[in-house]
């Protein structure tokens, strides 16, 4: 596999000193190689997309017309989900059912905003007696998108579907780390003919390719997902320009379970909320909070359950949790369960790289648990991004809603109880965006994605995401 760079409907080949190896974090062998764009490339693909959104007809068709394009998007996503989810798991090594999970995701999100574009307008008012006033949404210009490793192929869809159902054009950056399913939804692109120029795709690095993204002034809006530190950066660049900016960062997301909720059934939704994706999901269960007469009873069966998880490579028959993305994050997140065990955690299971048979040369670390930890610790408040999890037990309704406050993120959340008024009034007590009661972070394309505090601003998803690329106007006539 070699991914290369696509400016104003050319593939573009790049110098052998300007390739870097993409590595299967399930086996660490070179599966290819990706083009690493340069800051000169980055100004071309900026260019080729003004060109296009001033000079094109893409912002000018009509929004059934460019939803045309998205639904042939979509079919060709399904139509290529197998051959797109083995790249994906290959690339960043999550199992197969998760990647098949992301493809159908990715097509349902161009086939929600090709419905939506052609569905929705602005409205209408009257004001006094004198003017007919109208408020209609327009596209932006030229959006840079800029994309995490950890769900690559979906994030890609949650940003580039509404952005091109609005009439943008893109400048997309993929994970230096990830960029194959990116690479191949560009073949797509290149196959339905969509216009030269609307669509650009710069993989690189953040520090060269990023940032000149985020610095120049002829980006008109900012879509990141990643890292909280990164998202300063890029705010603090947006800032300059004024550009338009919308950041979805991390969490550390609580699940809380009363004494009087069905527990196996909390069990269930509290181990796929931390092990999916092995716990590199921005909106992970990484903090569960359980009220002390079910602490210890919850806390055995959860260990139980989290030793039985099969680990192995994404691409094997029966693996429940793959890899970690790359052996640098593998012992960043083994130095962050050691601070755990320093600061007198209790370490319940996991905590070690694994080894065995298809294990040896992968990047796998153990499901892990802790218990016996207190709010300051460091595995309670930062966000680990692997399969990490800690226990905390509490005794009041109001000491449950404010240890799940107690951090500075505010994506996810979900409780389970028995008794629904207390659901509703705990998760109306929980700041966060996402929530769920009985559940854990079942997010749709139709409903908005994203969370307060230092989990971002703005939302994907739903008809808020779709504002995020649009600009309100209004229109007075005289009557
Ligand atoms: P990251 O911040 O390291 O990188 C994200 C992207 O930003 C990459 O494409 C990277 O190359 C680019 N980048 C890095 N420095 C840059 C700079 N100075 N200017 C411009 N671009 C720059 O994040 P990551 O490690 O790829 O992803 C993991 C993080 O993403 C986690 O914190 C996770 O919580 C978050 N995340 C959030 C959501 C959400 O919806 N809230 C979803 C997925 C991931």
């Amino acid at each position: 596999m070699q991914v290369k760079i696509y400016i104003n409907g050319e593939w573009q080949m790049q110098e052998k000193e300007r390739l870097a190896s993409l590595i299967n974090p399930a086996n660490g062998t070179s599966i290819g190689t990706t083009a690493m764009a340069t800051a000169s490339d980055a100004e071309n693909a900026i260019s080729s997309a003004n060109q296009a959104y001033n000079y094109g007809e893409w912002s000018a068709f009509p929004p059934s017309e460019r939803a045309v394009y998205l639904l042939q998007i979509a079919d060709q996503l399904e139509n290529r989900k197998e051959e797109i989810s083995k790249w994906e798991t290959r690339n960043n090594g999550k199992p197969l059912r998760e990647t098949h999970a992301d493809v159908e995701a990715a097509s349902e999100c161009f086939r929600y905003y090709a419905g939506l574009i052609s569905s929705t307008d602005g409205y209408t008012f009257t004001s006094g007696t004198e003017i007919q006033g109208l408020v209609t949404y327009e596209s932006i210009g030229v959006c840079g998108l800029i994309i995490p490793w950890n769900h690559p192929i979906l994030i890609t869809a949650w940003k580039t579907a509404p952005a091109l159902a609005a009439g943008n054009t893109i400048v997309l950056k993929p994970s230096e780390y990830t960029p194959i399913s990116a690479y191949l939804l560009y073949d797509i692109f290149d196959q339905v003919g969509l216009p030269k120029g609307v669509a650009n795709l710069i993989p690189g690095d953040g520090e060269e390719v990023g940032a000149t993204i985020t610095n120049s002034t002829a980006i008109d809006k900012i879509s990141f997902t990643g890292g909280t530190e990164t998202g300063k950066k890029i705010m603090a660049a947006a800032a300059n320009n004024i550009t338009n900016v919308t950041l979805e960062l991390g969490g550390k997301s609580p699940v809380i379970v009363f004494d009087d909720a069905d527990i196996e059934h909390a069990v269930d939704h509290a181990l796929y909320a931390i092990y999916f994706g092995s716990g590199q999901v921005c909106s992970a269960g990484s903090r569960i909070l359980v009220e002390e007469s079910v602490y210890e009873r919850f806390s055995d069966h959860f260990v139980a359950r989290a030793k039985q998880i099969r680990v192995g490579p994404g691409e094997a028959d029966g693996t429940e949790m793959g890899p970690l993305y790359t052996e640098a994050h593998m012992n960043k997140v083994l130095a962050d369960i050691k601070r755990g065990e320093e600061e007198g955690a209790t370490l319940r299971c996991g905590g070690n790289r694994m080894y065995g048979d298809d294990l040896d040369h992968g990047f796998f670390v153990a499901p892990t648990v802790f218990t016996d930890v207190n709010k300051d610790m460091s595995i309670v408040q930062e966000e680990i991004f692997g399969p990490v999890v800690v226990i905390q037990k509490f005794t009041q309704e109001n000491e449950a809603i404010a240890l799940a406050n107690e951090t500075k993120y505010g994506l996810a959340a979900a409780v389970f109880t028995g008794d629904s008024a207390k659901g509703m009034r705990v998760i109306r007590g929980v700041k966060a965006g996402l929530t769920g009661i009985n559940n854990y972070g079942m997010g749709d394309v139709q409903a908005p994605w994203g969370g307060p505090k230092m989990s971002g601003i703005g939302r994907s998803l739903g008809p808020d995401g779709l504002k995020e690329f649009q600009e309100a106007k209004q229109i007075n006539v005289s009557l």
